[in-house]
Parts: structure tokens; C-alpha cells; sequence
């Protein structure tokens, strides 16, 4: 990788002891004809984020199948990462007014960047719009390329969308997080769920003693009602809106608001969005806006096991890994129905939908005075996410897809 992550490697037959050793025989057996073949996924952060926080986790179990895997990290300025959020933004439906000058921007980078990533691979596998143009100077039939879009373009901005068409129309397949988010394409579109690793820092079971350090760093009071938000600090993610929830629920809860957050270098945003935050926090001192830092697991997974409820209010969403990540700690979860997240939801079996300010709050005062309920909805989400969204899930698509790809050739 370009930027440098040291990621960490957990052996498959620790997830057998999980998950059932059928089900890592499988992964061994379709990986058998893929073995020293080569596969290049490429992103835009190296931290932050679900898409960073996925290929940590799948880029390991890959090499621990013997397939030569590598992750790059495309490389941009300032400049570049302004116009690919204006972009995210815009393709999850915000109004933007794109200028030549960005389109000139997005494709300096990357012709840039395709002087510097190897792009050689058997598998190419782009991830998101920031480095859909690598595509430019693919040579006919050379090799295989796969774009996976990890964002909601179900409304997207016409502009941005028709100018990025022109690029995904060129790859082998597509990949999405949802049905709802396809696009008409004349190439072949798949579903694929994002994944959390069940054993990795971020998942994996904590000592209550670490849980209750952590809390104690922060100030945040284990013997009082915690809500719980971790998200970037992003408009999207909906901080504002997740503290005026809190202040109707405190009106009859005496509760604790913890938002927590770390940045991604491919978000221009956050520094400004926190300023946003820290205002409408307004100093009150159960409100505890924690900048993380980008790179943080345990104390994300600390975080999110001690809250009582969590809740992830969106406004637009891709998936919503945090979602999934409550889920498998079995806490009751109180999210947006956007986006990917109604798919990890299913409402009051996994959890609670909610569609404004007012019904957010109105479901977190429900759940705070129906404890058993809430724990029932914790327990069975926690069953969802370990039927349907689990890392090794994940893997076994990705090597069925490569497989396909390659009989295809
Ligand atoms: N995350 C983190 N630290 C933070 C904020 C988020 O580690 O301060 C992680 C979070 O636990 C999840 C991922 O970043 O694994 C966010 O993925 P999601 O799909 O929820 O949202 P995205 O940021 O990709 O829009």
C-alpha cells in the first residue's frame, strides 16, 4: 500500500471456530484455481471510512488464501479531494453546479495517478467514483476491471453522474450495495453487501475493564443512559440532527450524547462540519463530541459497546457499516431509513427506522422504556449481520466473481 497500515492478520480457522469450518473449507476450495493470481484494489483513503475499514479486513484473509493481492491508495491534492466530495455529495442527490475546471481537476489526477499504480493486475478492482477515471488507458482485453461503488446513486446529480458514465461504461461488471442504487449500464451489475470482520479490533469481544478506561478517558458517566453516534463528521451523517434528537429525548431521559468521529483524508469536510457540531453542542456537558483519531478500533468498538442505544442518523447513505458493527454487539439501534441501512434494519426486528429529527427521538424514548425489547431487537440484529454481512460473506462473492471474470476470458 502506498500509504502505510500495517494490517493486521487473523488465520481463517480462528473464523471456523465461529462461523463453522464449512463455510472456511468453501473459501479454501473456490481460492484453490485463484492461487498466485493477481488482484489490485484501489481506493482513495487509507484510513476512515467503511471502504478502508473493508479492504483491511479482505485484503489479509485474501493473502491468507495465497492470492496475490495488493491495495493502493490513489494519491490527490487538496484540490482533487474538494471535487470528488462535491461529487460524493452530488451523487447522493445534493445540489451542486459542477465547472469545467473540476471535471479538468478529476481527470489530471487521475492520469496522474495511472502513471504510478501498476494497474496490471489480473483483477483490477476500483473502488468508488475518486478513482473511476484510472480506466482511461485500459488496454482492449488486457485485463479484468471491476468498479465497486459503495455510494447510493439512486438520485444522482445528472451532471457528475452522465460525466463518470462514460468510465464505468468501460468496466467488466459493476458492483452495489443495494438493488436501489443500480444504474442503467451496458455492463453486468451485481449485488454485494459491504461486510465487518467479526475478529478484527474493531468487532471482536472486549475486556469490560478496557470498556470502562476508555469511558473514563472521556469523562462519559457508565452508570447513565449513553446514545452513541460514530460517523465522520460529515452533513450527511446527520450530527446536528442527532443532537436535536437528544435534547427531546433528554426532556424525558436523563441521558449522555456521545458523537464520535475521526476524519479520512479524502474528506475536506470535517473540520468544518465539527465547528458545525461543537456550536449546536452549545457546551452542554453530556453532550461529548470525541475527535478520534482516523485510525481508533478499540476505542470505536468500546464506544459503541457501551452505549445503550446507538444510533446512526443519516441523511444519505451508502450502507452504513456502523450499523452493522452495533448490530453484532447487540445494541438496540435507532437509524435513518436511507440508503443502505433499511437493509441491515428491518424494522422492529433487527431495530428501529425512523425518518426525522422527531421520529429518531420518538424511537429512542421508546426503546429506553422497553429495555426487553431492546435487548431482543440487539439479539436478533446481531443474527442478521451474522447471516448476511460478515467479511468472509464478502470474500467468498468477491472469489466467485473472479472466477466468473475469468472463464469469461
Ligand atoms: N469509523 C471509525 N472511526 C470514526 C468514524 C468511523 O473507525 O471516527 C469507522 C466505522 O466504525 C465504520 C467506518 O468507519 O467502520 C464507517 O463506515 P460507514 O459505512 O458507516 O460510513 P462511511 O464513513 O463509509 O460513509
Amino acid at each position: 500500500m502506498s500509504e502505510t497500515l500495517a494490517l493486521s492478520r487473523i488465520p481463517l480457522d480462528q473464523y471456523a471456530e465461529l462461523l463453522g469450518a464449512s463455510e472456511i473449507e468453501e473459501l479454501r476450495a473456490l481460492a484453490k484455481p485463484l492461487r498466485g493470481r493477481s488482484i489490485e484494489m484501489i481506493n482513495s483513503t487509507a484510513v476512515g471510512g467503511g471502504v478502508a475499514e473493508i479492504l483491511n479486513r479482505l485484503v489479509p484473509l485474501a493473502e491468507e488464501l495465497e492470492i496475490n493481492i495488493k491495495w493502493d491508495v490513489m494519491k490527490g491534492g487538496e484540490d482533487f479531494f474538494e471535487v470528488t466530495k462535491s461529487f460524493h455529495n452530488a451523487l447522493h442527490g445534493a445540489p451542486y453546479h459542477a465547472s469545467p475546471k473540476d471535471f479538468e481537476i478529476f481527470l489530471a489526477y487521475s492520469e496522474r495517478n495511472r502513471a504510478t499504480l501498476p494497474l496490471d493486475a489480473e483483477f483490477v478492482v476500483i473502488h468508488d467514483p475518486q478513482p473511476t477515471g484510472l480506466i482511461e488507458t485500459r488496454p482492449p482485453g488486457a485485463n479484468h476491471w471491476v468498479w465497486r461503488c459503495h455510494i447510493d446513486l439512486s438520485h444522482p446529480n445528472r451532471t457528475v453522474w452522465d460525466f463518470l458514465e462514460k468510465f464505468v461504461s468501460r468496466y467488466d461488471c459493476a458492483l452495489f450495495s443495494s438493488p436501489e442504487f443500480s444504474r442503467q449500464l451496458p455492463i453486468p451489475q451485481y449485488l454485494f453487501y459491504p461486510a465487518i470482520d467479526p475478529l478484527s479490533e474493531k468487532n471482536c469481544d472486549l475486556d469490560p475493564q478496557f470498556v470502562s478506561q476508555v469511558l473514563g478517558r472521556y469523562q462519559i458517566d457508565p452508570q447513565r443512559t449513553i446514545l452513541t453516534q460514530i460517523s465522520r463528521f460529515d452533513r450527511l451523517k446527520d450530527p446536528v440532527g442527532v443532537i436535536r434528537a437528544y435534547r427531546i429525548v433528554k426532556r424525558y431521559f436523563d441521558c449522555q450524547l456521545v458523537l464520535a468521529g475521526g476524519s479520512a483524508s479524502d474528506d475536506p469536510e470535517g473540520a468544518m462540519v465539527l465547528k458545525e457540531v461543537l456550536r449546536e453542542a452549545d457546551c452542554d456537558p453530556d453532550i461529548k463530541v470525541l475527535e478520534l483519531p482516523a485510525w481508533a478500533p478499540l476505542e470505536v468498538n468500546a464506544l459503541q459497546r457501551a452505549a445503550t442505544v446507538v444510533i446512526q442518523k443519516s441523511l444519505r447513505e451508502g450502507f452504513g457499516l456502523t450499523v452493522s458493527e452495533a448490530l453484532w454487539k447487540k445494541k438496540p439501534v435507532v437509524a435513518s431509513a436511507v440508503g443502505g441501512i433499511p437493509v441491515q434494519i428491518i424494522h422492529k426486528h433487527t431495530g428501529l427506522l425512523a425518518h426525522s429529527v422527531e421520529g429518531t427521538a420518538y424511537q429512542i424514548r421508546f426503546l429506553l422504556s422497553r429495555p426487553e425489547i431492546a435487548t431482543k431487537l440487539g439479539e436478533q440484529g446481531h443474527q442478521h449481520v451474522k447471516e448476511n454481512f460478515l467479511i468472509t460473506q464478502k470474500l467468498r462473492r468477491y472469489l466467485t466473481l473472479f472466477l466468473t471474470l475469468a472463464r469469461g476470458s
